[in-house]
């Protein structure tokens, strides 16, 4: 058979049916005879096959329309980053990029940094997200990061002017954990989630994301103004699950303050 850079999830199908491919049959083989071990895998957990999966699961909460926002996972020493500026809902195993964690060199906005693997097809570059993911990774030893464009994310920001969000007596809260990779909190706690401000440029936000995960380091996102939110987790499970909780959170938060009822009832009364 003819031997061709694969293009569509098809192949995972056709390696299902042929497990016992020889090396000739083999589709992951590149056209130009290199075998791109890091990112194939018919296991449908492997990062490279689940930040797709992610990705266009996220582009259908809004999430990541317009090619913004996305998402990286950590596995062992390795971590896998989604290309920037491309459809979030059409990407593909061969897409991802892959980089060795930790990197050589202090990984901050605007510098190099150092790849495993890059993807073949031109014009595909690393997402601007990757020193801001490097802050879960490196300051909540965190498995997953995902930054998200969400209007209710953004509303969040526009309704609280201050440095944090804060929301409590919600059941949702119970899905966030401290720092976003330690312990649940309680129905009683008050969730508190820093905002920090918007930059022309993502990688701009890297010093004050820091900044500000060091100042609250029991945030498990932080949001920024206009803009979206970071969130993370141990696994990619977690950082999901926080993510849809903390978006929630935002979406009701921002509902009770549009109508005049109190957010934080024990604070503002109305308990
Ligand atoms: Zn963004």
């Amino acid at each position: 058979m003819s031997i061709s850079r694969h293009s569509s999830t098809a192949k995972y199908t056709r390696l299902d049916e042929h497990q016992h491919h020889d090396d000739e049959d083999d589709e992951s083989i590149h056209s130009d005879g290199t075998v791109d071990e890091l990112i194939q895998s018919d296991d449908p957990e492997h990062p490279a096959n689940l930040i797709p999966e992610l990705c266009r699961g996220f582009y259908t909460l809004g999430w990541v329309t317009g090619t913004g926002g996305g998402i990286s996972l950590k596995s062992g020493n390795l971590v896998y980053l989604a290309p920037s500026g491309v459809q979030k809902e059409r990407i593909l195993p061969e897409h991802i990029f892959v980089l060795p964690y930790p990197q050589p060199a202090v990984v901050k906005a605007h510098t190099e940094r150092t790849f495993l693997r890059k993807p073949k097809q031109e014009g595909l570059k690393e997402s601007a997200c990757t020193p801001l993911f490097w802050n879960a990774y490196e300051l909540r030893n965190a498995g997953a990061c995902i930054h998200t464009h969400s209007q209710h994310a953004v509303m969040a920001t526009l309704l609280w002017k201050g440095e944090v969000f804060e929301i409590s007596h919600q059941e949702m809260i119970k899905g966030i954990r401290i720092g976003g990779t330690g312990k649940t909190l309680s129905y009683l706690d008050t969730l508190v989630v820093p905002i920090i401000e918007n930059t022309p440029h993502e990688e701009d936000l890297t010093e004050s994301m820091s900044e500000m995960m060091q100042k609250y380091p029991d945030a498990a996102g932080i949001l920024v103004r206009r803009h979206g939110l970071y969130v993370w987790g141990p696994t990619w499970q977690s950082a999901k699950t926080q993510a849809e909780c903390l978006d929630y959170l935002f979406e009701i938060g921002v509902k009770i303050k549009l109508m005049g009822l109190p957010v934080c009832p024990a604070k503002e009364g109305g308990l």
